[in-house]
């Protein structure tokens, strides 16, 4: 990172924000990113990496670390009250493939921050709390952090994205309903299990 590069605050260090931030320090900016939560987050759902995402994790050198990481769950059972199975989600597309793997979310983010914080300054346990944009650049306050500014700000905090709300407003926060609850729906649909899960979307599960 020379002199005079262009400054850049990557909000959130999710999986989204540290790929970023890895890849604009890469092509030579001063990247910032500013997390909410102050330690790694619990495990949550786990992750599919496969595709496109294969060839990055490799061009990162976190793809081993994935593999070894993996968990090698291969499908989700439902299962009756009485343990009976009543359907499943396969979690691998196919069983012979070796080019994905599976693995908690806490395993891929925490590689992922790690290699952004070979080339960028990571603030936890903070958040943006206004944003004051002009022709050269933007003013950032933040909740402890003293006020900064940057040529750039990317906004990779979520679903709920602050950075989102501050810069459209509050309406551009998206509907809580999503594509999540489909794979389950379908699963469950699929067997002799009554339950009203796929009420809540306007879309039909695949
Ligand atoms: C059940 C489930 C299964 C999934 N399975 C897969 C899968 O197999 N493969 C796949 O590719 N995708 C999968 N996804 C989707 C994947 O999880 C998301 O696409 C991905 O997490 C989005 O990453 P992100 O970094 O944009 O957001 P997030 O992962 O939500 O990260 C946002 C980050 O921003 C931080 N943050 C939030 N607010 C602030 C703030 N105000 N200031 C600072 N930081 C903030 C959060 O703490 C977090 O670290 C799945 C999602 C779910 C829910």
């Amino acid at each position: 990172m020379g002199h005079g590069a262009r400054s850049v605050l990557v909000s959130g260090g999710g999986i989204a924000g540290s790929t970023a931030a890895y890849w604009l320090a890469k092509a030579g900016w001063s990247v910032t990113v500013v997390e909410r939560a102050a330690d790694t987050r619990s495990s949550g759902n786990p992750i599919d990496v496969r595709g496109g995402a294969v060839a990055i994790a490799r061009q990162m050198g976190i793809w081993s670390p994935l593999e070894a990481a993996a968990t090698g769950v291969e499908r989700l059972v439902f299962v009756d009250a009485d343990g009976r199975p009543q359907a499943t989600i396969p979690t691998r597309r196919r069983l012979d493939r070796h080019e994905e793997v599976e693995v908690a979310r806490n395993e891929l983010v925490g590689l992922l921050l790690e290699k952004a914080q070979e080339t960028s300054l990571i603030i936890r346990d903070d958040s943006i709390t206004a944003l004051h944009q002009d022709g050269g650049g933007i003013d950032v306050e933040f909740q402890r952090t003293p006020s900064r500014r940057f040529d750039l700000l990317v906004g990779s905090d979520g679903l709920h994205s602050t950075v989102r709300r501050l810069a459209f407003g509050p309406k551009s926060v998206l509907p809580a309903h999503s594509a999540c609850s489909w794979a389950p729906c379908a699963a469950l649909r699929r067997s002799r299990i009554r339950v009203p899960c796929c009420c809540t979307t306007n879309r039909e599960p695949p």
